[in-house]
């Protein structure tokens, strides 16, 4: 147990493996029972969305509802309880809001009620806690989605002695999702015209959700200290940067862990044959599946590179099509796992189809496929325009897939280059943001793989690096005696 146990409400959007479009899910999945695992008392709110159902089954609704008065609106609010390995998950359920497919829209547009639906759910994590008696000493919010939480929590501390000593802490994950809406969406909310002003919300005649949880949150914290620093000048601040400066005594950078449970090859149950840092030769089963199944040419010989990803201006596809014709004149396969915008799925889709049998491109949001392609592959590129912590180039590293990376946020605290730490190297690295650099990165990994003990030293570091969730845990552990501070 630790020195003191603390009550802790985290409020998120997405969580695997109830939902998941993202590294979001991934920490939400992980963190919550990391904590719970430490001795705190740690509590889950989510939205009960279609695809939950799918995973958990139908959850009893429990018999109490709220009734949640927002703007000009009551909504009826229920809520079905379940469990996160030791953590208990109040999902939301509020079907014309969250029953729909996906969970934040459909074909490349947003649903556009997405104001109102994460503006409810952050109102009724805190009436839900009230409701369940359950004062927590912090509330964790994430993201965008969960960013009206320290607005609501500010205000309402003030007046309610419930939340007197509850202090609250804001975690970035992506500044480039902001959660941006018209004034009368504000208004919609319910939001004080004093929050819908530069001082507030206000973000270029709009508001922005996130820019609330950043404003009102005691504390706020990004994923890697890298992404902490750049987000703090104007170049990728997007307009926060200012805001971000003005908080830079409360901000703080710190890496995500990667789940052990979740993510090792000696016992995915997805892999056809699983291996280990000690008994490799399962991974080479794996990629010679992946081959067939994907209908690449059987060759162990050609090096498998692949990805894994949103597809989204901020991965890099543009500097990967673009150096298309002359990647594939190199002797190796590519495969690609994607999802997203639509003209990336066809641009890639097509210059795919120009090399049959040596570069595959699947599109969908799949996570046994990526498990089986993080395990056949022998390179994962991630050449992010910018990348705020990054768990696929982790997911890669502990499953012997050697990253090859742009030098940016999470991305430059994590893979080290031969050429800048040769003890410590477990990857490659390009830094500048050009297909040229990319190339000359590609080739650096080519030559060193074909020198298999060069290789398998890489291979080897990557797999048995120590990325848990206990020690990221015990740094957020930190942070939350920081919010509570000054509650005192
Ligand atoms: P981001 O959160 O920006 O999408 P991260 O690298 O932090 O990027 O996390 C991505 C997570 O989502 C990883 O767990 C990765 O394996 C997973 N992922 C991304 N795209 C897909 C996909 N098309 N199918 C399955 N899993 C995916």
């Amino acid at each position: 147990m630790p020195e003191t146990a603390l009550k802790l409400l985290m409020v998120a959007s997405e969580a695997a493996p109830f939902a998941k479009t993202g590294g979001l899910a991934d920490v939400i999945g992980s963190l919550p029972p990391a904590l719970h695992d430490l001795g705190h008392d740690v509590r889950l709110i989510m939205p009960w969305y279609r695809r939950v159902r799918d995973v958990t089954g139908n959850l009893r609704l429990n018999q109490r509802q709220l009734l949640i008065p927002m703007g000009d609106q009551v909504y009826r609010v229920g809520f079905r309880t379940g469990d996160l390995r030791g953590v208990p998950v109040y999902f939301i359920d509020v079907p014309e809001l969250y029953d729909r497919p996906e969970l934040y829209g459909e074909h490349g547009q947003d649903y556009p009620d997405n104001a109102e639906r994460f503006g409810l759910l952050s109102r009724a994590a805190l009436e839900l806690v009230r409701q369940i008696t359950f004062v927590p000493d912090v509330i964790h919010a994430h993201d965008w989605q969960a960013g009206l939480v320290p607005v609501f929590l500010h205000q309402q501390r003030g007046s309610d002695p419930f939340f007197a000593k509850t202090g609250s802490l804001f975690s970035i994950h992506n500044l480039g999702y902001q959660g941006v809406f018209p004034l009368t969406a504000g208004r919609a909310l319910g939001l004080d015209e004093s929050l819908l002003t530069p001082d507030g919300l206000e973000y270029h005649g709009q508001i922005s959700l996130l820019k609330g949880g950043i404003r009102f949150a005691d504390q706020v914290n990004t994923v890697s200290p890298t992404y902490c620093r750049e987000i703090q000048t104007p170049e990728c601040g997007i307009g926060l940067d200012g805001l971000l400066r003005s908080r830079a005594d409360q901000l703080h950078g710190l890496l995500n862990g990667l789940d052990s449970q979740l993510w090792s090859p000696a016992d995915d149950l997805a892999l056809t044959h699983t291996y280990s840092p000690k008994r490799l030769s399962g991974k080479a089963a794996c990629k010679k599946d992946l081959q067939e199944k994907l209908g690449l040419q059987v060759s162990s010989e050609a090096p498998i590179v692949a990805m894994i990803t949103r597809l989204d201006t901020q991965k890099g596809i543009d500097l990967v099509l673009e150096s298309w014709d002359k990647i594939m004149s190199r002797d190796l396969q590519l495969v690609i796992l994607g999802s997203g915008n639509p003209d990336y799925e066809h641009r890639l889709t097509e210059a795919a189809s120009f090399y049959p049998g040596q570069a595959s491109v699947l599109l969908g949001f799949d996570d046994r496929l990526s498990r089986r392609i993080y395990a056949g592959s022998d390179m994962f590129l991630m050449p992010s325009r910018y990348e705020p912590c990054g768990l696929g180039q982790l997911i890669a590293l502990r499953y012997g897939s050697v990253p090859l990376v742009h030098a940016t946020g999470g991305l430059a605290d994590t893979i080290f280059d031969p050429l800048e730490s040769a003890d410590q190297a477990n990857g490659f690295v390009f830094h500048e943001y050009r297909h040229s650099s990319l190339l000359h990165c590609l080739d650096r990994a080519l030559s060193t793989y074909a020198k298999p003990e060069n290789w398998l030293k890489l291979v080897l570091r990557g797999m048995t690096l120590e990325i848990s969730w206990v020690h990221a845990a015990k740094q957020y552990e930190g942070l939350y005696h920081l919010c509570t501070k000054e509650l005192k």
